[in-house]
């Protein structure tokens, strides 16, 4: 057969210059395979040095997460259903002063709960699971070192085709809050030094009473208190043992008033009692009476016995405003003070001219 090739060349350079080309190819070839490795490994640094720069931002808001967590107190919480599997982070481990990452058992988690705390949660979680919604609320614990402490408990049921799965949420110990809160609270209504309600708290509540009396055409009555010549006392003994009488008077009037539905401090050495509709005329008079008497016996100072008294005017309630029935009983005790004092009167009509201790200072 004749070669048909243009230009024709011996077989042994042929076979020469075709091992030359395959040389070639090869040398292409890898050059190409090495520029596509330069080039993978130019890819998979870049992706690299993206994933150590997403390493490193996780791990940063990580860190946030983790002080922010902290410096609240809030840590989060999940629970597997229906096995009821616990999972805290470290943050809800601290509220409770349990171990961090100790094994979890819910039916023993619940004990620290108060008693109404836990009702709730109960309460609560069976309707959150039951409706697939979540709820909120303050919770009371005793931890595992005996520390009361208050914590906001929040969570959310999530679902998989319909059927809880889950419930998890948030814990933030809000102890501080709350005890601030309280004391606050604690500080609108109550006079600090006797533990007594305070003016406001007695305003607003011979307001209601006196609308409820009212409704229901019931009786009643109110008590204005005020001690006789403390003044002296101050003046003779100082401010503090002032003060140290005030709180004894305040003792024994809670005792005496134990059954009176508003006892309170509204002034220096001023006090008010209200007294509900199982009191008539008669038992009121009494009722007055034995504040005089117990409000009259000595003090105890140092060893020291200090005479103190109180006068007292009543005012029956009727159909008046609480305005009208504060100022018909501070009549009353200003009757009782030019009466001798150490002493009650009830407001007549016949009073009704004169002016009372509080003229001046209209309390309401
Ligand atoms: P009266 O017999 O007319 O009631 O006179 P009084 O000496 O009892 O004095 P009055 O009721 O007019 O005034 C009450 C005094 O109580 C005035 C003030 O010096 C004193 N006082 C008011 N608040 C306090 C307090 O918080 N502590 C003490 N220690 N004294 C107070
Ligand atoms: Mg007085």
């Amino acid at each position: 057969m004749s070669d048909i090739r243009p230009h024709s060349l011996p077989a042994a350079k042929t076979r020469r210059l075709s091992d030359l080309a395959a040389d070639v190819m090869s040398l292409i070839k890898r050059r190409r395979d090495g520029a596509t490795v330069a080039r993978m490994r130019a890819e998979l640094e870049a992706k690299e040095s993206v994933i150590r720069e997403q390493t490193a931002a996780l791990a940063h808001s990580r860190k946030i997460f983790d002080r922010s967590s902290a410096a609240a107190r809030i840590g989060v919480w999940e629970c597997s259903l229906p096995d009821e599997t616990l999972q805290w982070t470290d943050v809800v481990y601290d509220i409770f002063d349990l171990p961090r990452g100790s094994p979890l058992d819910r039916s023993q988690i619940v004990r620290y709960y108060s008693e109404d705390s836990v009702k709730e949660l109960h309460m609560r979680r069976s309707k959150a699971i039951e409706e697939r919604s979540g709820f909120s609320m303050d919770a009371e614990i005793i931890t595992a070192k005996g520390i009361r402490r208050w914590m906001r408990l929040t969570a959310t049921v999530e679902c998989e085709e319909d059927v809880p799965v889950r419930i998890f949420g948030m814990k933030q110990d809000i102890t501080e809050q709350k005890i601030l809160l309280d004391r606050t609270r604690y500080m609108a209504d109550f006079d600090l030094m006797t533990g007594l309600a305070n003016r406001s708290q007695f305003q607003s509540k011979l307001s209601m009473l006196c609308e409820s009396h009212a409704e229901r055409n019931r009786s009643g009555a109110l008590l204005l208190v005020d001690l006789d010549g403390f003044k002296k006392v101050n003046d003779t003994l100082g401010h503090a043992v002032g003060d140290e009488c005030l709180k004894e008077i305040a003792n024994r009037l809670k005792e005496v008033c134990r059954d009176a539905e508003v006892v309170a401090r509204i002034g220096g050495d001023e006090f008010a009692v209200f007294l509900g509709s199982h009191f008539d005329r008669g038992a009121t008079a009494n009722f007055a009476r034995e504040i005089v008497e117990a409000l009259s016996k000595p003090i105890d100072h140092c060893g020291q016995s200090l005479k103190l008294g109180a006068s007292v005017g009543v005012a029956l309630v009727d159909a008046c405003t609480p305005s009208e029935l504060f100022k018909k009983a501070d009549i009353a005790l200003y009757a009782a003070k030019a009466a001798g004092r150490n002493t009650f009167q009830i407001f007549e009509s016949s009073h009704a001219g004169a002016a009372g201790k509080n003229a001046l200072s209209p309390l309401i």
